[in-house]
């Protein structure tokens, strides 16, 4: 048997930010995945916003879990040689009367968090415009930072779809015979697909599917990210994401008829150029009850999880990965 310290089963944001985190204290992983093509992680936009929602809600701790994240990306990016984290202003639309209303009662709490755009929105672009630009979101390519990361990992990535019988707990360690791997813990990092797991005991999930548009604009070259409750977004080679849909009653990663009509009617309210619909992804965000992530251990026990990562997960991963890192015992 190979013996690690941890074991951590899915390399999605949260389970290889872990891994990552894991290893700057020096400990040893196996990071065990079932290498699926559309996962959350795979199929999320990674931006990171101060201010969201029709209420213009400042966005939890984000004081200081962006920073975190962005010293975070940074350093795996000069290990890796890649290239995935991207600091990228959010010009946020104002749409209503009520939404104009709440920004300029809460404008001096959000201080530096916001000011006018600059430069502003091409108007050929964009008919209606009343909003702020964010200076300090970013984005976060996810499927680059995830495959930059295994293939740095090397050796200790494997590809498996591991069951509860895999896995054998006793008071000082886990096994998983399959993969002759031995460890101190094991921490199920599985996104939605622990609520079908027994052993991550009954988490609360609230989760949301989400679908996203690829598109091709013509003539157009906006590099900021727009948002008018849904976000457009740069995605290179002269595409464009535009989403997200929020579906609280199917868990499929299947794209849908409803979602894509949502998104087209969107795109055409925000921009005022034509566009061809090149891609349509779906996956389901792993939301947990209280919409705040969940890490550690069950009661005594080798087995944790670190889920819940939400609509939020590039800007939440690197922090409560560090804290549960920190939480392991030698
Ligand atoms: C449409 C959409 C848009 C989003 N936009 C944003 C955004 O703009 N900004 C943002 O920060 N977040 C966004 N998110 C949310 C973000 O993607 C999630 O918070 C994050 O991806 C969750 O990561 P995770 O690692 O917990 O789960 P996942 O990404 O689901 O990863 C779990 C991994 O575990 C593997 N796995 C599961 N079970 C097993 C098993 N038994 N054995 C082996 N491997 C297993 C899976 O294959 C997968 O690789 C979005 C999500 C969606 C769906």
């Amino acid at each position: 048997m190979h013996q690690v310290s941890v074991i951590v089963v899915g390399a999605g944001l949260a389970g290889t930010t872990l891994a990552w985190q894991l290893r700057r204290r020096g400990r040893s992983f196996a990071l065990v995945d079932k290498a699926e093509a559309v996962t959350s992680s795979r199929v999320a936009a990674g931006l990171m916003t101060p201010i969201t929602g029709k209420r213009l809600t400042k966005t939890w701790r984000y004081d200081d879990l962006f920073p975190t994240a962005v010293a975070f990306y940074r350093a795996v990016e000069s290990e890796t040689g890649a290239s995935f984290f991207h600091p990228r202003a959010l010009v946020r639309i104002l749409r209503s009367d009520r939404e104009r209303s709440s920004f300029q009662r809460k404008r001096a709490e959000f201080g530096d968090l916001v000011r006018e755009p600059a430069p502003p929105l091409n108007p050929a672009w964009f008919p209606v415009f009343d909003g702020f630009e964010m200076p300090t979101a970013a984005q976060l390519d996810v499927p680059k930072y995830l495959d930059a990361s295994r293939a740095y990992f090397g050796e200790h990535c494997f590809e498996a779809d591991v069951a509860p019988d895999d896995i054998a707990v006793s008071a000082d360690g886990v096994t998983l015979p399959r993969l002759g791997l031995r460890a101190d813990y094991l921490i199920f990092c599985q996104g939605f697909a622990a609520s079908q797991n027994p052993l991550t005991g009954d988490l609360p999930f609230r989760a949301a599917k989400g679908e996203i548009l690829t598109v091709r604009i013509d003539g157009f070259d906006e590099r900021r990210t727009v948002n008018n409750g849904h976000w457009l977004t740069p995605a290179g080679h002269g595409l464009w994401r535009f989403g997200a849909t929020y579906s609280w009653s199917d868990f499929s990663n299947t794209p849908t008829a409803e979602a894509r009509i949502e998104l087209e009617i969107g795109l055409k309210t925000m921009v005022n150029r034509p566009f061809e619909v090149v891609d349509q992804q779906a996956a389901v965000r792993p939301i947990l009850a209280g919409q705040k992530p969940w890490i550690g251990l069950a009661n005594g026990s080798r087995v944790g999880v670190f889920n819940g990562l939400g609509s939020k997960g590039s800007l939440m991963a690197p922090h409560f990965a560090g804290e549960l890192a920190d939480g392991l015992g030698d």
